[in-house]
């Protein structure tokens, strides 16, 4: 149970470090979770925004089964309010819920086959604030050898997310800076907690992190190296993707240049093996083994191909590779 009910008819919800205390009729701050006469309710549960078919790599997730394709659902609503969201229209608004179609958790998982698929990812919004319905639909996907997939900001609390992660496969997580002040005054949150949540997932599930690099904000190379080397104190084989952003809801700014990515790139790398650029065209995300150097995986675009990769191994000089395949 993550949420507790207060003597003065509060909602207390305890999913996030938010811990929001809601008043009767009114929602939390990620707009999805709400108190109606006292009691949680879900009005949005299983109300998705978007579902379709996507490239792993596109979530992104480079080291979990490169080259398939994976169910993608999403949903409404956000624990944090970033005024670059790249997605903002889903995250920071809601539709009518009259106008949308409810799919549970049951008849997602039976999409998963139906379309010939074996992985499902929660993405698009944040899915945390969904606890209910993906800590269920990943039930479901368990039972059925479906693999599950989180795309997430990493927000939330020590005891949900261990009765979460054991149902998880694999996480893209976001870390958008590595200062308490630009999760504060940018984000409405705060760092600590995504780092803590990283550590956890990274224990027990295949993760990789996403730092969306704005410039004037979080593009300096000490910032980056702090990401790179916290990463490494917790697993050294985590990819780091290091996105170029575009201006979007709030911010107008220009984009990031692909010679900040570059740099940046080069920086992380310091400390990271698997550091890829994000959103750009012109650089090189392909994967080459750390022991001689060769091609193991070759991108271009969501074209995939690992001839470099035999039975888990570099197929040059023997040394495994770090990849769920
Ligand atoms: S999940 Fe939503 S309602 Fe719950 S504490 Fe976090 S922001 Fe508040």
């Amino acid at each position: 149970m993550s949420y507790t009910l207060t003597e003065n008819h509060y909602v207390s919800c305890l999913l996030c470090p938010k811990v929001c205390k809601i008043n009767d009729g009114d929602c939390g701050d990620c707009g999805i979770r709400f108190n109606k006469s006292g009691k949680l309710d879900l009005p949005y549960y299983g109300i998705l925004s978007a579902i379709n078919i996507d490239p792993v790599e596109k979530k992104p997730l480079y080291h979990f089964f490169p080259g398939s394709l994976i169910l993608s659902a999403g949903f409404y609503g956000c624990s944090f309010h970033c005024p670059f969201c790249q997605n903002f229209q889903i995250s920071q608004e809601k539709p009518a819920l009259n106008s949308q179609k409810y799919v549970s958790p049951e008849n997602l998982i039976d999409l998963v086959g139906k379309n010939s698929l074996s992985s499902v990812a929660f993405t698009y919004s944040e899915p945390l604030v969904h606890f209910e319905y993906i800590l269920k639909a990943s039930k479901i996907a368990r039972q059925n050898k479906i693999k599950t997939v989180l795309v997430t900001n990493g927000y939330i609390n020590k005891k949900p997310a261990k009765e979460l992660l054991p149902f998880i496969d694999a996480l893209n997580i976001d870390l958008k800076a590595f200062t308490e002040s630009f999760y504060s005054t940018e984000l409405g949150g705060s760092l600590r907690p995504v780092l803590d949540f990283i550590t956890e997932a990274a224990s027990s599930s295949h993760v990789e992190i996403t730092t969306l690099v704005i410039p004037g904000k979080n593009d300096s190379d000490k910032e980056i190296k702090e990401i790179a080397r916290f990463i490494a104190s917790v697993d050294s084989n985590i990819p780091l993707h290091l996105s170029a952003y575009y201006p979007s809801f709030h911010y107008t700014d220009h984009a990031t240049p692909e010679s900040t990515i570059e740099r940046l790139v080069k920086s992380a790398h310091e400390y990271l093996p698997f550091v890829y650029p994000g959103n750009t065209v012109h650089l090189d995300n392909n994967t080459y083994c750390t022991n001689c150097g060769s091609l193991l995986v070759k991108r271009q675009g969501f074209k995939i191909t690992q001839e470099g990769i035999k039975k888990g191994k570099c197929s040059n000089c023997g040394k495994e590779v770090p990849f769920k395949l």
